[in-house]
C-alpha cells in the first residue's frame, strides 16, 4: 500500500505551555531528523525521546529547543512510524514548526486522518474509532468512561460475539441441509435457528436498551428550568451551576470545544437550555405559548417546574403543568422557608406522577433531594452502572435496530413456515449489519465521511 507523511498538530489549541506537531508515515522519521540538531534519529531506539534544536535546513537558522519523541512502526497508533515534535513556545512557534516540517515533504493531515490510519492498518475498528471522537467530545467523567470502554474494544467484542453466533448457526444449518442423516432433520434444523437467532435477537434489544442512557452520556440531558416569574428560576440555576462545575478534565492530545452551561449532577451531564432567558428576560412564563419556548420544551428531555410554597397555585403554573405534563418534569416547591399558601393537595391532583421536591434555595436546602431526583430519572433504577456498555452512538443505534428488525423477520418466517434458504438471507443480512457498526463490511464512502468529522490533529 502506498502511503505517505502526514502533519498536523496535535494538542489543544490555545491550551497549555506544550504543542506538539505529530508526523505519521514512511518518511516521519527522515524529515524530523532533517531539521534536528542532537542525536541521528535515524539511529535512535524506537519509543524513545530526544532534546536537541530545530533548525529551518535552508538557513540552518534556530526555530525551538524542542523534545522529540521516535516510535517506529508497528507498535504505534497508527501502525506507521510517527513522530512527535514536543515544543513549548506557543501557537506562533508551533505553526513555524509545522511549516518547516511541511517544507521537508510531509502533507497536512485531514481531519481524522491519524485515527483513519489506525483504523485502515487494523489498529483498531471503526467503533473504536469513532470512540476516539467521543472522547474528544465527552463532557462529564461517566461520558468519558463510556468512551474509554468503547475504545478499548468493549462494545466490538460485545458485537463480534454475537456475528460470531450468527456465523455459527448458519454453519450448523448448513451441516444439516448437506448431511440429512436423520429423518427430522427439517424440524431440528429450524427449532436451531429460531433459539439461536431468538437469543440474538434479545441480546440486540438489551444493547438498544442503554441507547437512551448513552445518548444522554453523549450530548447531556436537554434541561428547561421553568415557572413564574420570581419562583427562583435563576436561584435554581445558580445552585446548580456552583454546586457541580462541568468537568473540564484534560485528555493529552485532544481538543475540546469550549463547556459551556454544562452541569455534572452526579455523573449526569445536563444542558441546560434557554438559560440566558431565564438570567436576562425572567418573563420565561409569558413566552409559554409563544412558538419559541415551545420550542425550547420540545427540545428538553427534562423540565425542572418551579412552584413557590409561599404563593398559590395560579392558572399559569397549571397552565405549565398541561404544556409539559407527557415529559420527564420535576416538581421542585421552592421557598419552603415562607409561610405556606400552596394546596398541597391540589398539587398533588396538577402535578400526577411527576416526583416532587421541597427546597430554600435561600437556604440552601433541598439541593441534594433534587440531585438524586435527577439521577434516579437517568439512571431508571440501575444500581450498578459502573461497569455497563452502552451504545451511544447514533450510527451504531440505527444498524442495531436495522439488525434486530431483520432476526424478527427471521424468526417470523420460520414461524409462517418459510423456506430455510429464505430465512438465511435474513439471518446473513443481520451478520452484515452488525459488521457495518465494527467496519468488517462497511464503504469506503462512509469511512471518509466518518472520519472527516474529526478534529484536526486526531
Ligand atoms: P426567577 O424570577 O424565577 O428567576 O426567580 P429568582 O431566582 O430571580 O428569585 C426571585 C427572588 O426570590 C429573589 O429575590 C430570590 O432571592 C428569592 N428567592 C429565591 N429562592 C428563595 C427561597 O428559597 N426562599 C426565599 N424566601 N426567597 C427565595
Ligand atoms: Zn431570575
Amino acid at each position: 500500500m502506498e502511503t505517505d507523511t502526514i502533519s498536523a498538530i496535535s494538542t489543544p489549541l490555545g491550551e497549555g505551555a506544550i504543542a506538539i506537531v505529530r508526523l505519521s508515515g514512511p518518511e516521519a522519521l527522515e524529515y524530523a531528523n532533517q531539521m534536528f540538531r542532537g542525536k541521528d534519529l535515524l539511529e535512535v531506539d524506537t519509543h524513545t525521546i530526544h532534546y536537541g534544536k530545530l533548525v529551518d535546513p535552508e538557513t540552518d537558522e534556530l526555530v525551538e529547543e524542542v523534545m522529540v519523541s521516535v516510535m517506529r512502526a508497528p507498535k504505534t497508533f497508527t501502525r506507521e512510524d510517527i513522530v512527535e515534535i514536543n515544543c513549548h513556545g506557543g501557537m506562533v512557534s508551533v505553526n513555524r514548526v509545522l511549516e518547516l516540517v511541511l517544507a521537508q515533504g510531509a502533507r497536512l493531515a485531514e481531519p481524522g486522518e491519524f485515527t483513519k490510519r489506525a483504523f485502515l492498518n487494523g489498529r483498531i475498528d471503526l467503533s473504536q474509532a469513532e470512540a476516539v471522537m467521543d472522547l474528544i467530545r465527552a463532557k462529564t467523567d461517566r461520558a468519558m468512561n463510556v468512551a474509554l470502554k468503547q475504545m478499548d474494544g468493549r462494545l466490538s467484542n460485545l458485537i463480534q460475539n454475537l456475528r460470531q453466533q450468527l456465523l455459527e448457526t448458519l454453519a450448523q444449518v448448513e451441516v444439516n441441509i448437506d448431511y440429512p442423516e436423520y429423518d427430522d432433520v427439517e424440524e431440528m434444523t429450524n427449532e436451531l435457528m429460531i433459539e439461536n437467532t431468538k437469543h440474538v435477537h434479545d441480546e440486540i434489544e438489551r444493547i438498544l436498551q442503554t441507547a437512551k442512557q448513552g445518548k444522554i452520556l453523549r450530548e447531556g440531558l436537554g434541561t428547561a428550568i421553568v415557572g413564574r416569574p420570581n419562583v427562583g428560576k435563576s436561584s435554581l440555576m445558580n445552585s446548580l451551576v456552583h454546586e457541580n462545575k462541568a468537568i473540564v478534565t484534560e485528555i493529552p492530545g485532544t481538543t475540546r470545544d469550549v463547556i459551556e452551561e454544562y452541569v455534572n449532577v452526579r455523573g449526569v451531564p445536563l444542558r441546560l437550555i434557554d438559560t440566558a432567558g431565564i438570567r436576562e428576560t425572567e418573563d420565561l412564563v409569558e413566552k409559554i405559548g409563544v412558538e419559541r419556548s415551545r420550542q425550547v420544551l420540545q427540545e428538553a428531555d427534562l423540565i425542572l417546574l418551579v412552584l413557590n410554597y409561599g404563593d398559590e397555585l395560579t392558572e399559569e403554573d397549571k397552565k405549565l403543568f398541561e404544556a409539559v405534563h407527557d415529559m420527564d418534569v420535576i416538581v421542585i416547591v421552592n421557598k419552603t422557608d415562607l409561610p405556606q399558601k400552596l394546596d398541597l393537595e391540589e398539587l398533588n391532583r396538577v402535578a400526577g406522577d411527576h416526583p416532587l421536591v421541597n427546597t430554600s434555595l435561600i437556604e440552601e436546602k433541598g439541593i441534594d433531594q433534587l440531585e438524586e431526583s435527577i439521577s434516579d430519572i437517568f439512571f431508571e433504577g440501575d444500581i450498578d452502572t459502573g461497569d455497563m456498555t452502552y451504545v451511544s452512538n447514533v450510527r451504531h443505534v440505527q444498524l442495531l435496530k436495522q439488525a434486530k428488525d431483520a432476526l424478527k423477520d427471521a424468526t417470523n418466517g420460520m414461524e409462517a413456515g418459510m423456506p430455510i434458504d429464505l430465512v438465511q438471507i435474513d439471518v446473513t443480512r443481520t451478520w452484515e449489519l452488525l459488521g457495518e457498526i465494527v467496519g468488517d463490511t462497511v464503504n469506503e464512502s462512509l469511512i471518509d465521511q466518518l472520519f472527516s468529522q474529526f478534529c484536526l490533529g486526531k
